[in-house]
C-alpha cells in the first residue's frame, strides 16, 4: 500500500495533468497509424488471384472477373472482422485498412460494399 504522502502527491500531479479521455463523438476521433478499420480496394491494381478470399477467415470479401483484366471486389462489412489479412495476403497492394470505423446502418444490407471495376483502358500497364 502506498503511504498517504505519496498518494497526496499523485492526486495532486494528477489533477493538473490533461485527461487521456477524448470527447468523441462531438470531436472526430482520429485513429492511431496501422488502424485496421474498413478496407478499400484498388480494382486497378487487382490481378484477380483470389488469394484474398481463400485466406479471410469470414468469407467476407468476393472478388469477380467482369472483363479482361478486370475484377471487382464486394466486401460485406457486417461478416468483415477487421483482421486485415486479406490486406496482408494480396501480392499486389489492392487492399488497405483506412481509419474509418463509424460503419453503423440501420440496413443490413448496406453493409455490402462494392467496388466497382475501372473502365478497360484504364487497367492497361498499372503496377
Ligand atoms: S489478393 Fe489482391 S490481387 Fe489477388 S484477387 Fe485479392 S485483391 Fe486481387
Ligand atoms: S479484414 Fe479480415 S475479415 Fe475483413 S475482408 Fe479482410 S481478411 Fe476478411
Amino acid at each position: 500500500m502506498k503511504r498517504p504522502g505519496k498518494m497526496i502527491k499523485e492526486v495532486l500531479e494528477t489533477i493538473f495533468k490533461k485527461p487521456v479521455t477524448t470527447m468523441y463523438p462531438f470531436r472526430k476521433a482520429h485513429m492511431p497509424d496501422k488502424f485496421r478499420g474498413k478496407i478499400k480496394f484498388y480494382p486497378e491494381r487487382c490481378i484477380g488471384c483470389k488469394l484474398c478470399m481463400r485466406d479471410c477467415p469470414s468469407n467476407a470479401i468476393t472478388i469477380r472477373k467482369v472483363g479482361e483484366h478486370q475484377f471487382e471486389a464486394e466486401i460485406d462489412l457486417g461478416k468483415c472482422i477487421y483482421c486485415a489479412q486479406c490486406v496482408d495476403t494480396c501480392p499486389k497492394k489492392a487492399l488497405e485498412s483506412t481509419p474509418e470505423f463509424e460503419l453503423a446502418v440501420l440496413d443490413r444490407s448496406k453493409l455490402k460494399v462494392k467496388f466497382n471495376a475501372p473502365p478497360e483502358e484504364d487497367n492497361q500497364g498499372s503496377p
